[in-house]
C-alpha cells in the first residue's frame, strides 16, 4: 500500500472528524535501523538489541512534522487562518512548512541567535514571518499562549493537544517495525516534554507491550531532573534548550508509569554520542538526537540499566543538516593536496 502520512496509516487511532482534509507530507514510515557496532560499544557482550529511529527522515527533517500534520489538519477544519509557535527551530520549520501545504500565514518566534542554521533558513523558505525575540523559547511560549487568547490565530506548539495526538503515532510505528512487540527500554531526548508525553500516549493506546522511558536533558537545561525551573538554561543541544518544559507534568506521568529514568547528560557527553553514531552507525543527527543514546549509555556505564538481552529503540529526533553550525565547528580542516596522483599516493601511504 501507499504511504500517505501518519494520519491516514493510523486514523482509527486519532479523533478526527470524518470529514476533515487531511493536511500532510507523507511523513512518518521512518527507518527503525538496528545498531549493532554502537550497542557492542555502549553495552560490550551484552547481546543489546538497540535500534535507532531515524525521525531526521521526516520531510522538514524532524519528529515535528508527526504532530504538525495533525495540528494543521485541525487547525485547518477548525477555520484558521494563521497559525503561531513558538521554537527552538524545528517546530518552525515544520509549522511553516505544512501551513504553506495548507496556504496558511505562519508566524514563529524564535530565541535570537539560538536557533541552528538550517532550522532558520527552511522557515524562511517555507514563507514565515520569523521573528526573532530577545529572550528564551520560554519567553516565546508566554507570548504565543497569550497572543491566541487575544486574537484568533491557533497555537500550533506541544500545547496543542493535536500535536501530541500525531507523534503518539511514532510508537505505534516502533511496535508495528518490532513485529508487535514492544522495546523494553524507550530512549529519547527531552525539552519541552511533549515527545515523551506522546509516545507513551502512543503505547498505552495500542496496547501492545509497554517500556520503560528513559528520557535525557542536557546538564544546563534539565529542570525536571532538578525539580527546579532553569531560569537561564544552556546548552549546545539548541532544539532542548527549554528551561520550564509544557508538558512537565505529563513527563512525570510517563517516567512514573512506565518505570522510567530522566537523567542528565553533559554537553561533551551529547557531543561524544553524536560523534560516535555517525563514525560507527553511519547517521547523522543533529546534537540534541543523541542525548537519548547518551543517556543509554551513562545509565549502563553506572549500572542503573541492565543491557543483558534487553531491546532498546533511541529517537533520533531530527537530522544533521539541521544544525551545520556545530557539525562544521567539531570537524577539523579537510587536508589539503596538491592536485596530483603521486601527492595522492603519498598520502595514502601515510608520509
Ligand atoms: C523538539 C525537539 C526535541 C525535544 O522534544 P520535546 O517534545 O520538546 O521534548 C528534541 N530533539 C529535537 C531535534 C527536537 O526538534
Amino acid at each position: 500500500m501507499r504511504w500517505n502520512g501518519v494520519i491516514q496509516k493510523y486514523r482509527s487511532y486519532l479523533p478526527f472528524d470524518e470529514d476533515v482534509q487531511i493536511i500532510s507530507l507523507n511523513e512518518g514510515n521512518t527507518p527503525l535501523i538496528k545498531a549493532d557496532r554502537l550497542a557492542e560499544i555502549i553495552a560490550p557482550k551484552a547481546n543489546l538489541q538497540l535500534y535507532l529511529k531515524y525521525e531526521g527522515l521526516n520531510p522538514t527533517g524532524s519528529f515535528k512534522d508527526r504532530g504538525m500534520t495533525a495540528a494543521i489538519t485541525q487547525a485547518v477544519h477548525e477555520g484558521a487562518k494563521t497559525v503561531i509557535c513558538a521554537s527552538t527551530g524545528n517546530t518552525a520549520a515544520s509549522a511553516a512548512a505544512y501551513a504553506a501545504r495548507a496556504g496558511l500565514r505562519c508566524l514563529v518566534l524564535v530565541p535570537e541567535g539560538k536557533i541552528a542554521l538550517g532550522k532558520l533558513a527552511a522557515s524562511l523558505a517555507y514563507g514565515a514571518e520569523v521573528i526573532s525575540i530577545d529572550g528564551s523559547f520560554d519567553d516565546g511560549l508566554d507570548m504565543v499562549r497569550e497572543i491566541v487568547e487575544r486574537q484568533p490565530i491557533a497555537l500550533v506548539n506541544s500545547v496543542n493537544p493535536w500535536r501530541l495526538e500525531g507523534q503518539k503515532t511514532g510508537a505505534f510505528e516502533i511496535i508495528d517495525q518490532l513485529d508487535g512487540r514492544s522495546p523494553d527500554w524507550h530512549c529519547l531526548p527531552v525539552g519541552n516534554a511533549g515527545n515523551i508525553s506522546a509516545y507513551w500516549m502512543g503505547y498505552k493506546q495500542y496496547d501492545k507491550g509497554r517500556p520503560r522511558i528513559l528520557g535525557g536533558q542536557a546538564a544546563g537545561s534539565a529542570p525536571i531532573v532538578t525539580g527546579k525551573v532553569v531560569e537561564k538554561p544552556e546548552t549546545i543541544a539548541t532544539a532542548i534548550r527549554i528551561g520550564n518544559p509544557a508538558r512537565w507534568r505529563q513527563a512525570l506521568e510517563a517516567l512514573d508509569e512506565s518505570g522510567g529514568i530522566i537523567t542528565a547528560v553533559t554537553d561533551d557527553d551529547i557531543l561524544a554520542s553524536w560523534n560516535l553514531l555517525a563514525k560507527t552507525e553511519g547517521v547523522f543527527v543533529e546534537p540534541a538526537s543523541a542525548t537519548g543514546i547518551a543517556a543509554l549509555k551513562q545509565q549502563i556505564e553506572m549500572g542503573a540499566i541492565d543491557p543483558t538481552n534487553k531491546t532498546a529503540v533511541c529517537i533520533l529526533t531530527g537530522h544533521g543538516l539541521k544544525d551545520p553550525g556545530t557539525a562544521v565547528a567539531q570537524a577539523t580542516d579537510p587536508h589539503t593536496l596538491p592536485a596530483t596522483i603521486e601527492a595522492l599516493e603519498k598520502y595514502l601511504a601515510g608520509s
